[in-house]
């Protein structure tokens, strides 16, 4: 059947400003100090590292450079941890906890630096984050934790109630919620590109279009066979988070790709985006299947991610449904047009942190659970002084044991519509308590 078409274009809108390209076919060297698969924001990281302190290094990438997640995301440098402090605590105990909640502020500060020591130009504004609340009792949640967060880390952070929500938001759909004045937003897809020109000029081979496709013991380094021939390496470092195939077969049990899409709206009058983002903030809201969104870096357009439950081909379903919550967010939006939807994949796992681990020799540096912009530069660069065996710079909280194999799990999620069910089910429940 022809499914009707819901958005001009199904590409990221980033990339009419940053295509996703192939780089240059070049020889592949027969033997390197590291090989890394997967060139996105973690791959590249790691590799700049590395090849900046001398090492010989190569990354291979399935695709073109950043076509994996890396410039499709929504950019929002949110470093978020998807479990929260107190199950972190049960699940690792308190010092993992304390050690956690503090890397992130570091781990957002390492990047910022690095946006602008390196001069990358990638529209990075640090706007601050609006979180959106479902109800009067999330909204005293919310406000007793901004209150930690400036308390404990020193992060400005502060309660919205209702009243004033209008002056972040321009929606009644939240009764209130908190800013946070450390996250803002960048373009992921000019992020990628300057990474990658840095990345290049330090040395780094990137060979695009070339796919993994095994990784051997070999003596006390390895083989690692691609499509354009093998290589030797004395380590390796695996980087293809949502992107897992065959090649790490111990990975891809433990990783379950999920969608995430995103959709651009055309460009809406100034007075329009004025009402509805007085303050041009990234926004996140406190549902299980919530909804992030931002205004385009210059200030035009909405664009707006959320869950995308489809597993094959690009059905216009999930489209509808992140078109739906946008207008109930923003009424006044129901004819809009939307130029762009696409989608692309995150890595979740069954401890929800992302994690730098060794196994059998080779080093991954992965599981991002949707935010990775600032987790893969930050844990693919710990990851890279792991190899170097830096004690200081490769210390980092996400440093443990692989995350738990998925019983009966090969890489076919086929799990995936109960747990999105049950998180749907959370956020009826939060709803209807909301509303008694
Ligand atoms: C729609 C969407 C919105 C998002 N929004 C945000 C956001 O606002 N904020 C945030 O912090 N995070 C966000 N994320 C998550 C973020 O984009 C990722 O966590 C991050 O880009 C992961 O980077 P990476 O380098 O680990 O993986 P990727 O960029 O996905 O790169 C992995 C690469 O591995 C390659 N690969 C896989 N297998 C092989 C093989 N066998 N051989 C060679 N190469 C291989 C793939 O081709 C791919 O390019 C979002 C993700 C999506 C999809």
């Amino acid at each position: 059947m022809h499914e009707p078409k819901v958005a001009d274009k199904n590409t990221p809108y980033w990339w009419e400003a940053a295509p996703v390209m192939p780089l240059p076919p070049q020889p592949l060297a027969r033997k390197v100090d590291v090989a890394i698969i997967g060139a996105g924001y973690a791959g590249l990281s790691a590799g700049l590292a590395l090849a900046r302190e001398g090492r010989s290094v190569a990354a291979f990438d399935a695709m073109n450079p950043g076509e994996g997640a890396s410039s499709r995301n929504g950019g929002i440098t949110s470093g978020n941890i998807r479990l929260d402090y107190a199950t972190i605590t049960r699940r690792f105990g308190e010092e993992k906890a304390m050690a956690i909640e503090a890397e992130g502020k570091v781990a957002r500060e390492f990047l910022y630096d690095f946006i602008k020591s390196e001069k990358l130009d990638c529209d990075f504004q640090l706007v601050g984050l609006f979180k959106g609340a479902i109800g009067y009792e999330q909204y005293e949640k919310m406000a007793r934790g901004a209150e930690a967060l400036a308390r404990k880390l020193g992060i400005e952070s502060y309660a919205v109630p209702y009243a004033k929500q209008r002056n972040y938001a321009g929606t009644d759909f939240y009764r209130g919620g908190m800013v946070r004045m450390d996250i803002g937003g960048l373009h992921p897809a000019k992020f990628h590109a300057e990474l990658l020109r840095v990345a290049l000029a330090s040395g780094l081979a990137v060979h695009s279009n070339t796919p993994v496709t095994s990784i051997e013991r070999d003596g006390s380094g390895f083989r690692v066979a691609t499509s354009a021939g093998t290589v030797q390496a004395r380590q390796v470092l695996v980087c293809t988070n949502g992107y897992t195939d065959g090649a790490s077969p111990f990975l891809r049990r433990r990783l379950v790709p999920v969608r995430s899409r995103i959709i651009a709206t055309e460009e809406l009058a100034p007075e329009v985006m004025a009402r509805l983002m007085p303050k041009l903030m990234m926004m996140g809201e406190g549902r299980e299947l919530g909804f992030y969104y931002r205004p385009s870096p210059d200030g035009r357009r909405i664009l707006l991610g959320g869950r995308d439950s489809s597993r094959a081909g690009d059905p216009a379903a999930p489209t509808l449904r992140l078109r739906s919550g946008l207008v109930e967010l923003f009424p006044e939006l129901e004819n809009v047009r939307l130029s762009h939807s696409w989608f692309g994949n995150v890595a979740m796992h069954r401890d929800m942190l992302p994690r730098i681990f060794e196994k059998n020799g080779v080093v991954y540096a992965t599981g991002f659970c949707g935010s990775g912009v600032v987790w893969a530069p930050w844990i693919g660069t710990r990851a890279a002084h792991k190899l170097m065996g830096h004690g200081e710079q490769a210390r980092t909280a996400f440093d443990f044991r692989p995350p738990a194999a998925i019983p009966l799990y090969h890489g076919n999620p086929w799990f995936m519509p109960a747990v999105i069910k049950g998180y749907a089910l959370q956020d009826r429940i939060a709803w209807w308590r909301a509303s008694r």
